[in-house]
């Protein structure tokens, strides 16, 4: 099937899910995972109405940046990020979806304060307690919030996280639900607000709109396969 085919196929699975769940499709964003993928793949999905494009890579993300300039594209970096490279997304992204710590914070914060650029975050929760997977532990995250708010440069917009890859639904509803509660939480404390809740991809997704999420990131189920990630650091 063609990009634009599988957009279209995925656009109406999160139509359906949100019929399930009484959701309106319009509250659930379908977030472009473009990375491995290339430029023109990406102008494929632009024309299939796709406009924010998500890249784990910070020097991928700044290269199609440059390659797509005049592309009228938002780039969303999805992928954890060394502090070291901040400065990369702090220059081209729109979004950084996996804030998972307070230093990375900061360094945003400093390379956004020198360009006069602003940056929307999510905060990226570590629902499943595996020791590979990245984001604040669920109980560190009201905290590392609190210390976010001296970051000026940054508009915290809500939480992400990558569920436990499992075949056990009902191991991966756990994640997803403790998102949720954690969202309720926040807004409670804070009056409102963190509204984005980015969750669910190829394999989860349908689950994750029932639990509530707001943008799905879908890359394999739109691109194809990537290629196998290389082994190392
Ligand atoms: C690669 C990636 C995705 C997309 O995964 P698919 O299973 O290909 O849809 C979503 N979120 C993050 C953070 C990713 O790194």
């Amino acid at each position: 099937m063609s990009i634009s085919a599988n957009i279209a196929a995925a656009r109406s699975r999160i139509a359906a899910a949100c019929a399930q769940a009484g959701r309106d499709p319009g509250e659930v964003e379908l977030l472009a995972v473009s990375k491995t993928h290339p430029a023109a793949a990406i102008r494929e999905a632009r024309a299939a109405g796709c406009c924010r494009f998500g890249e784990s890579r910070p020097q991928e993300l700044r290269d199609k940046a440059v390659e797509l300039a005049g592309a009228d594209v938002d780039w969303v970096a999805i992928g954890h990020l060394q502090t070291n490279k901040a400065k990369l997304v702090a220059e081209r992204a729109q979004e950084f979806q996996a804030l998972d710590s307070l230093a990375l914070a900061e360094a945003l914060d400093r390379r956004l304060q020198t360009l006069g650029r602003r940056l929307a975050v999510l905060v990226q929760v570590n629902s499943s307690g595996e020791a590979a997977k990245g984001g604040f532990a669920p109980d560190a995250v009201a905290d590392a919030v609190a210390q976010l708010a001296h970051c000026d440069a940054l508009d915290v917009r809500g939480l992400m996280t990558l569920a436990v890859h499992s075949d056990d639904e009902a191991a991966v509803r756990a994640c997803f639900a403790t998102m949720t509660d954690l969202q309720a939480r926040l807004r409670d404390a804070h009056g409102g607000g963190f509204d984005t809740l980015s969750m669910g991809m190829s394999g989860d997704f349908e689950l994750a709109i029932a639990c509530g999420s707001t943008c799905v990131r879908l890359g394999t189920l739109l691109f194809g396969a990537r290629p196998p990630a290389p082994v190392g650091p």
